[in-house]
């Protein structure tokens, strides 16, 4: 029988555990799980017989395939996949998905909570400003670009959006104003909201030169990728512009040094974007019927090792 692994060293949440079986065993699979393992020994274990398994943040890397002899698909339950060694899947004839679009949600709350939380002066009592009006810049108009989107128009927010892979046209039809490059996005916006993937491209690429091109009181939010943050560069940059802002769930490495721009600078203790139950659940869920669709029908519509 098709065994579908569940292997989560931070657990999903029992109503999604008990989501996730319901959908496996109807479709006649079986249903395994390894939980809170701290050695990646019970991992190795786990894996030998697994056809198919759903992770969370796991490392999944060529020593984990090499033990999962029967190993066909792996899902990221999940956007970012970068704990996945997708040369090694490829390598291994393992085909790796994620399931793009189950938290999206989750995380554009929280730009738009972190947003009204920096303009209220970080909630200490004092006269603030409103979002009202304020150009927002959107970079990667994606799941999450798309959904901080939709809940900013309720603001009454100017809504601008860059994506490299978007057509502007694409993006005017949601009724938001595509600008022509990035470089334009920081000149024309209050606000910049990070959505960009960790690439090659965008590491570091967040920095101190183009953030100068952005007007004065503006703020940044980033709950994309830690590595897209030049850190050394906001650091200084920030030391500057005693005018600018910087909001983020992914604490930086130089926190202890951020912690000197109190009352603009933010970060909440650990990732937490799409720490909500709903985001959890839908996730899990997505992983399983994906599976299911993969095993049953072939159906390889969110592979991202093409
Ligand atoms: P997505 O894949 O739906 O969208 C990403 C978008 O980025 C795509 O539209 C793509 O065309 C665009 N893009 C790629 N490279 C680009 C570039 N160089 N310049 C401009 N646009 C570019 O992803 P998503 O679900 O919207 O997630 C966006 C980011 O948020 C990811 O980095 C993801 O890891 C992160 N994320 C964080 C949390 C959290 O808890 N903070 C949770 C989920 C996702």
């Amino acid at each position: 029988m098709t065994k579908v692994l569940v292997a989560t060293e931070k657990p999903f949440a029992k109503v999604a555990v008990d989501g996730i079986k319901r959908i496996i065993e109807e479709a006649g699979l079986e249903f395994a799980l390894l939980e809170k393992y701290t050695d990646k020994k019970q991992l190795l274990d786990a894996v030998k017989d697994a056809n198919a398994i759903i992770i969370r943040s796991d490392q999944i890397d060529a020593e984990v395939l090499d033990a999962a002899k029967e190993l066909k698909i792996v899902v990221r339950a999940g956007a970012g996949y970068d704990n996945v060694d997708l040369a090694a899947a490829t390598a291994h004839n393992v085909c790796v998905m994620n399931t793009p679009g189950q938290n999206s949600n989750a995380v554009a709350e929280l730009v738009m909570g972190m947003l009204v939380f920096m303009y209220r002066n970080l909630f200490n009592g004092a006269s603030g400003s409103e979002l009202m009006g304020k150009k927002l810049g959107i970079l990667a108009y994606g799941n999450v670009g798309r959904n901080v989107a939709r809940i900013a128009k309720g603001f009454g927010m100017e809504i601008y959006a860059y994506d490299q892979f978007v057509s502007a046209a694409d993006i005017e039809k949601e009724g938001v104003k595509a600008v022509a490059s990035r470089d334009a996005l920081f000149e024309t916006c209050d606000i910049v909201s990070l959505h960009i993937p960790k690439t090659p491209e965008t590491v570091k690429s967040i920095n101190a030169e183009l953030l100068s091109k952005m007007p004065k009181g503006a703020c940044l939010i980033n709950t994309a990728r830690q590595e897209v943050i030049d850190e050394e560069g906001i650091c200084k940059f920030m030391a500057e512009r005693t005018d600018f802002k910087y909001a983020t769930d992914i604490k930086p490495a130089n926190d202890a040094e951020m912690a000197k721009f109190e009352g603009r600078y933010f970060t909440t203790p650990k990732k937490m974007g799409a720490q909500t139950a709903e985001a959890n659940i839908n996730a899990g869920l997505a992983a399983a019927r994906q599976i299911v669709d993969f095993i049953k029908n072939g159906n390889e519509k969110f592979r991202v090792n093409k």
